[in-house]
């Protein structure tokens, strides 16, 4: 007997931060590319922007295999938002009030790190899954020691990058829009820049899909209505500065 192994395709993405626009856009620019076989959501589905519920339910009901962001555990009281920004820190206390009992719960339960196949799965960095920001070629480096795949998922940021690591040295590769990663022996730390809330100076959504079979990563932008979006925060009563920032993708 001889199994037949069957290679995926999924999609890697995060930071959608309640911008229920924006997220169904990525899912069906993902439908127009033939689908994925499963979904990773490197946290953060919460905060800022204005339906959570409806974002989490889709991450709910798509079984995601998912990580907790910082902003997901904010919103259920699991981490202090004396850390956060004013905007933020009013955002999530917003956040809180909307979020349905299920809803609560589930991000509640969400692990800090996942292992699966080849990469490690963290919000923020290996080191510090929830709250560190990794922007540097040299806090990179140090993180390689901290998880035992071959390569890394992060979110936190929201700017598509990674981080290749050259024998003893590590390089911030840029990941352009439709560029294609190829998975070879060196050691990488990547992020698919943010669904919700980008801040690379794009203001359309950033997600990544990865094909097993030819083991590539490739990176994908998607326009969506932020006029609707933004209507919608203003509305609820979010900050202002939320809703113009997404204008610019800052
Ligand atoms: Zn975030």
């Amino acid at each position: 007997m001889y199994r037949v192994r069957q290679y995926m395709r999924y999609a890697i993405l995060g930071d959608i931060h309640g911008n229920l626009e924006a997220f169904q856009a990525v899912l069906a620019d993902i439908q127009s590319k033939g689908g994925v076989d499963g979904f990773w959501c490197l946290g953060d589905t919460v905060g800022y922007g204005p339906d959570p519920n409806e974002c989490v339910r889709l991450v709910r009901s798509g079984g995601y295999l998912a990580v907790a962001g910082n902003h997901d555990l904010a919103a259920v009281g699991k981490i202090d938002i004396a850390d956060f920004n004013p905007e933020a820190a009013e955002a999530a206390k917003w956040t809180n009030r909307q979020l349905s009992g299920e809803n609560a719960d589930y991000l509640s339960g969400l692990p800090e790190r996942l292992v699966t196949g080849d990469f490690t799965m963290v919000h923020g960095s290996p080191r510090q899954p929830v709250w560190e920001y990794l922007l540097s070629a040299g806090v990179a480096r140090e993180n390689m020691r901290y998880f035992s795949t071959p390569y890394c998922l992060i979110g936190h940021s929201h700017v598509p990058l990674f981080f290749e690591l050259e024998g003893e040295r590590c390089y911030l590769r840029d990941f352009p829009e439709k560029s294609l990663l190829e998975l070879g022996s060196n050691r990488l730390i990547i992020n698919p820049g943010s669904v919700g809330q980008p801040r690379d100076g794009d203001r359309r959504a950033s997600y990544l899909i990865y094909d097993e079979d030819k083991r590539e990563i490739r990176h994908f932008r998607v326009p969506y209505d932020i006029a609707a979006a933004q209507k919608k925060m203003l509305a609820g009563g979010l900050p202002e500065r939320l809703a113009e920032r997404l204008s610019y993708g800052m």
